[in-house]
């Protein structure tokens, strides 16, 4: 069997390795000159910033570990480090166990009592379809669903839980599955975020230099089935033929190719919306609050527009010269923000209106990722499923859009894939 594989972001590659350790003969082809899609680790100024994903949950025995282990990719474990919400206008400890949030201002005592019934609630059937708002609602209570779901939804997806499917994270009904969140978490263990020694683009470039052939700077611009069942993708001067090809692409880039081979598949993907999201990395001197500090996520209502900010130097040392402390801000995404948040100088200011001391940058750089987050709406499932199905024999798409947002995700789910 030989496969061809559209898209060298992690999901292409890592689909490539697993295939190729089956035996099978795999060609990845990636638009790009340099491999990865959003998961690159660029140098700046005496380190690097990640343009996507700045770290990957990892737990011992998972599907990550399990390929981190075969690469033989060492990565940095800081721990759980101290998170916050920013919330009434300052920024709040989230503890680190729920029993720790009984006596957090996070939530009123009655949201917090109600959530501490969470193992008591029935499960649902997974039929039909449930919002992510009103999934959070029934098992941990409307509080939870209020005061903290928005901000942490928004530190994932950049978009607000009422729009969301519960499909958008997909190890929520994984673990009610199992008979409550609290039984889904307790079997399934915790997991810790790490970052490869080098930035997260390790982890693709890792994988390119294992699959066979890997062609980057190649873009495919059209399918064609051939007489004999196989296809043909062409595109950048280059053709080839394969008994399958694998479209990792986000939904519209693989329905734009599917248009004219599978119709049906190519409406179901182009309908699944993506967000734009702006990142602002700045540099600092330390602070003292921030020390162990993972980051912090801002109440929707209050951020507006400004969704919070992650310390990579403190996963990821070499990331900030020494002596630095660098931030990653998060803007916008699928909501409103205010014309201020346009520039270094509106952010800034809303940085300070969280964190007083922070002093002015040694550096600033902007990054805008464009169309670069699945936003699983209602019907999220509908429109899946519709795509898979209208595939013909030969053709399959892969995709965070599929398997759910995060690297985890998506390795978890091409290992079910392979099964
Ligand atoms: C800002 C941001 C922060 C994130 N943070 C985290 C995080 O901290 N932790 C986490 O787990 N996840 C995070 N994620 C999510 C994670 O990065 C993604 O789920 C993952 O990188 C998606 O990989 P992919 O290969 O599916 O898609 P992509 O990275 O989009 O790769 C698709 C590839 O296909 C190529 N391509 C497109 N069209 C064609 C074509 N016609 N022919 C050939 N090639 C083509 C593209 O150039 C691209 O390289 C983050 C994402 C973003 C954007």
């Amino acid at each position: 069997m030989s496969t061809l594989i559209l898209g060298g972001g992690v999901t292409g590659l890592a689909a490539a390795w697993h295939l190729q350790r089956r035996g099978e003969a795999v060609e990845v082809w990636e638009a790009q000159e340099a491999v990865g899609g959003w998961m690159k680790t660029l140098p700046w100024d005496g380190g690097h910033f990640e343009v996507g994903p700045q770290g990957v949950l990892w737990q011992k025995g998972t599907a990550v570990d399990r390929m981190f282990s075969a690469l033989d990719l060492p990565f940095n474990a800081p721990g759980k480090g101290a998170r916050w919400v920013g919330k009434g206008g300052r920024l709040i400890p989230v503890p680190a166990s729920p029993f720790g949030l009984l006596a957090s201002p996070l939530m009123p005592l009655s949201a917090k009592l109600r959530m501490m019934l969470e193992p008591f609630i029935a499960v649902r059937p997974l039929e039909p379809e449930e919002g992510l708002s009103a999934f959070a609602a029934r098992r941990l209570g409307p509080g939870v669903a209020r005061d903290l779901l928005p901000a942490m939804v928004a530190g994932i997806l950049a978009a607000p839980p009422e729009v969301l499917s519960v499909d958008a994270i997909p190890k929520l009904t994984q673990w009610e599955a199992k008979g409550s969140l609290v039984a889904g978490v307790r079997k399934g263990g915790i997991s810790h975020m790490v970052v490869p020694v080098g930035g997260m683009g390790q982890l693709p470039i890792r994988l390119a230099q294992h699959v066979a052939s890997v062609r980057t700077g190649l873009r495919a611009s059209s399918l064609e089935r051939l007489a004999d069942g196989r296809w043909r993708a062409a595109g950048g001067g280059a053709v080839r033929e394969a008994d399958r090809v694998v479209l990792a692409l986000p939904a519209y880039e693989a329905a734009a190719l599917l248009g004219p081979v599978a119709p049906a598949s190519a409406e179901a993907l182009a309908a699944i919306p993506y967000t734009t999201v702006d990142l602002w990395h700045s540099r600092h001197t330390p602070l003292p609050r921030l020390k162990d500090g993972f980051g912090f996520l801002i109440h929707p209502p209050e951020g507006g527009g400004y969704l919070g900010s992650l310390v990579p130097s403190w996963m990821d040392p070499q990331s900030a010269p020494a002596g630095l402390m660098q931030l990653r801000s998060f803007v916008g995404g699928a909501f409103p923000k205010g014309p201020d948040l346009d520039r270094w100088e509106g952010l800034f200011a809303r940085l300070k209106g969280w964190l007083p001391e922070l002093g002015e940058p040694a550096a600033v750089r902007h990054e805008r990722a464009e169309r670069a987050i699945p936003r699983p709406e209602m019907g999220h499932r509908a429109r899946v499923k519709a795509a898979l199905a209208g595939l013909p024999d030969g053709l399959d798409w892969l995709s965070n859009a599929r398997f759910g947002p995060g690297v985890r995700d998506i390795l978890e789910g091409l290992e079910t894939w392979m099964a």
